[in-house]
């Protein structure tokens, strides 16, 4: 099942399939033209041409000059969808404009939403989300940065890393210990200027499928009260509301990616004369495709009815995006490895697409919550089905 026919779906409406069909004509037509050599340079200018092209409105609310009244989780997915089947880089500067900005969408005062989201929006502003500490990424209730009232200011102190778009980001959305309870019921969000004194880029981090991450360290950092996002203690319910939009749209562009894989596996199969047949005549790499083939239309159909059912209003879709995320990220490994498998000696040369897709899908699977964090939360969600002592284990 091609996107096109994915988009035949009932999940879709008229709208969906004309963002789809032009999104993907300005990007086979703009995206080859931007560099890609150094990263930063590389990001800035995906961020630039996605804003300039009206495509980031799909990132901020109708009220602040969006497309839609509230984030529509669909249009977000086959944006990331699209832009992944075709640049890695494009993709993951349309998804941080998004993270960055979905807390202040969802927690924002209008002061913090009028500043902020237009020029994000505009591609002329760049956003990023700081929730992980080096010692605090899937145990969140961990986290060690405190914020503590000064007046009329909060200071910040602490360490965050892995932080997209970390070093050239022009605001950062920062989750810190506020104290109102123990563990995660102590946190709080905060909009934070990248220019704000005390707050630094300590270290750039290089990753196999390179885009801009860095550790931050926020020394003094002082930062107006009238900048938290939601109320003090809600931090882990900001966080939380924001991945619950988001994580469906990380199985999104793992689709993407293994689409793409699927289509280079085909096209090669067909092309590649093996014992003086194609390589597509072989059972075994029948089946490869048979297999491949399944897993890209499964994937595409639980982050489709995920993205769905948080569009049709559903107030937590917490075991649809976890499936959707886990899934899709999960298969679309297997997809690109076999890819790689299929294309022998080429499959692991610099330069080619197969090789790329190897080195862009792996972080997936960790980011946004691990695949075994997925496996918990859907576990999790099952047990509170079930009346009884397992669903009260399981609080
Ligand atoms: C490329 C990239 C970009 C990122 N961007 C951002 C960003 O923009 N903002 C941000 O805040 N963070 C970001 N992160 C951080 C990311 O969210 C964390 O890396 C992730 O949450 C895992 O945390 P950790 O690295 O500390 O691993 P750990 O928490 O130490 O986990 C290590 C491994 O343990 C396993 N594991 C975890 N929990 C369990 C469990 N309960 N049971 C069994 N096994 C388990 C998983 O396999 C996991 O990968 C990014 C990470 C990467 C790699």
């Amino acid at each position: 099942m091609a996107l096109d026919d994915t988009l035949r779906l009932p999940f879709f409406n008229d709208e969906h399939r004309s963002f789809a069909q032009a999104l993907a004509r300005w990007a086979d037509a703009k995206l080859p033209s931007l560099p890609h050599d150094d990263v930063d340079a590389a990001c800035r200018a995906r961020v630039k041409a996605l804003g300039e092209a009206g495509i980031l409105k799909a990132v901020v609310p109708q009220s602040h000059g969006g497309l839609h009244p509230v984030l529509d989780v669909r249009t977000l997915c086959l944006a990331r969808e699209i832009l992944a089947f075709r640049d890695g880089l494009a993709d993951f500067a349309f998804a941080m404009q998004g993270l960055g900005t979905g807390s202040i969408t969802l927690f924002g005062s209008e002061e913090l939403k009028r500043k902020y989201l237009p020029p994000v929006r505009d591609g002329k502003a760049i956003a990023a989300f700081a929730l992980s500490e080096p010692e605090a990424g899937s145990d969140v209730a961990a986290i060690a940065t405190t914020a503590k009232a000064d007046g009329a200011y909060i200071r910040l102190d602490g360490e965050k890393t892995w932080i997209s778009n970390g070093g050239i980001a022009d605001h950062y959305v920062v989750f810190a210990r506020t104290g109102e309870a123990p563990g995660a019921r102590g946190l709080s969000a905060f909009m934070v200027d990248a220019d704000t004194p005390g707050l630094s880029v300590a270290e750039r981090i290089e990753v196999i499928a390179p885009h801009p991450l860095a550790r931050l360290t926020f020394d003094g950092v002082q930062v107006p009260v009238a900048n938290r996002l939601g109320k003090s203690g809600e931090g882990f319910k900001v966080a939380m509301a924001t991945l619950d939009i988001f994580r469906s749209t990380v199985g999104a562009a793992a689709l993407g990616f293994a689409r793409r894989a699927l289509h280079e596996t085909v096209e090669h199969a067909a092309i590649r004369k093996l014992f003086g047949a194609p390589l597509g005549d072989l059972q075994m790499t029948q089946a490869t495709i048979a297999d491949s083939a399944t897993e890209v239309d499964a994937a595409a159909l639980l982050v489709y009815r995920a993205a769905w059912m948080k569009d049709k209003g559903a107030e937590r879709v917490t075991r649809e995006a976890a499936m959707a995320k886990m899934y899709a990220t999960e298969a679309a490994q297997r997809v690109i490895d076999r890819a790689v498998q299929l294309h022998g000696g080429a499959g692991v040369t610099k330069g080619v697409k197969v090789e790329e897709l190897y080195r862009e899908i792996r972080a997936l699977r960790i980011y946004e919550g691990a695949t075994e964090v997925q496996k918990i939360v859907i576990a999790r969600e099952m047990l509170k089905l079930r009346p009884g002592k397992a669903a009260q284990a399981a609080e």
